[in-house]
């Protein structure tokens, strides 16, 4: 059971104008374009409250996308009674000067104090640093508070064009072949999602028996309810196990084995529950293995997902998490 909640997250929206290497999410251009509906938004925000959570940050996809739809959300959040922490941008969306800072007074005006700006070699390969720094300037110039995410990378791409976007490819031949796994590394990465794809090649990779000899608990990441998300369609999104999810109804009570038979699977048992299960209709270990319970983990819910037709189950998802690029 789901009881309580704490430090919580809005994905607006899952379609991004980038598609970082390292996104949780797998967000990116040809996602869903749809945006966080209006009663959606009502029913996660009273629910997150009758379980503790009073605030949120706003994150994506890119929040910016729909300004309509993100000026709704802030409007509607104001109304319930619910704090915003932040609201993340990776700043696609800078034109000029005088646009940004109106579109900054807008925020203010629905209660936006800070926001979180995306500055790294990963949005750097889709967003010249120019935009970053342009909403820098603009949130000076109005007093609105911002936090670069992550400021350890600045002094990089301030040595690149900052008028256009720079792939790892060239930054790897300017800062070393190894510049991809070291930004990683100092990242501090969930490895989920499309990092997992990303970094996979680079990480020793062993058979099944020997991840499930050395993962022999139940999954605890699913307990926990620091930094969770709730999605657009009405979705609760465990911290960094992306491709699992609970709906906003069933949060709170007993969640029925019918509807939720991985997720509790893994939170009973841990990768050790849904190995076998899987193997008993018809799973098969790739030659590759794996690099993580959580490799091992995704590779069977994306089996399980493609061998079921209209499943009965509720717990994978969104769909296009796994269809996706
Ligand atoms: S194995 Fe699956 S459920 Fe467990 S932590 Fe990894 S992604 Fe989450």
């Amino acid at each position: 059971m789901i009881g309580s909640l704490h430090s919580g997250g809005l994905i607006t929206n899952y379609q991004c104008s980038a598609s970082c290497r390292h996104c949780l999410y797998r967000s990116g251009p040809s996602r869903d374009k749809s945006y966080m509906g209006e009663e959606t938004l009502r029913n996660l925000l009273r629910k997150g409250a009758g379980l503790g959570c009073l605030s949120y940050h706003i994150g994506g996809g890119e929040p910016f996308l729909n300004r309509r739809g993100l000026y709704r959300v802030l409007e509607i959040m104001a109304e319930e009674g619910i704090g915003l922490d932040y609201l993340e941008t990776n700043a696609s969306w800078y034109g000029d000067r005088e646009s940004a800072v109106a579109v900054l007074d807008e925020l203010a005006s629905r209660g936006c104090g800070t926001l979180m700006i995306s500055v790294c070699p990963f949005h750097n390969e889709f967003i010249p640093l120019s935009k970053m720094e342009g909403v820098i300037e603009a949130c000076q110039s109005r007093g609105m508070g911002y936090f670069v995410w992550q400021e350890q990378y600045y002094r990089h791409l301030a040595a690149l064009d900052r008028e256009i976007p720079h792939s790892f490819e060239e930054m790897s031949d300017i800062w070393g072949s190894d510049y991809l796994l070291r930004t990683g590394k100092r990242f501090g990465l969930t490895m989920n999602g499309r990092a997992l794809e990303t970094f996979r090649a680079y990480l020793p990779h062993r058979r099944a028996e020997e991840i499930l000899r050395e993962n022999p608990d139940p999954c605890v990441e699913l307990e926990g309810t620091d930094h969770f998300h709730f999605d657009l369609y009405g979705n609760y999104i465990p911290p960094g196990c992306t491709g699992l999810q609970v709906y906003w109804q069933d949060l709170g009570g007993e969640l029925p084995r019918e509807a939720y038979p991985h997720y509790l699977m893994l939170r009973e048992e841990g990768i050790g529950g849904l190995y076998p299960y899987a193997l008993a209709r018809g799973y098969e270990n790739p030659e590759r293995g794996y690099v993580s319970k959580c490799d091992l983990c995704e590779s069977i819910r994306r089996f399980l997902l493609e061998t079921t037709p209209a499943p009965p189950f509720r717990d994978l998802g969104p769909l296009e998490y796994y269809t996706g690029t």
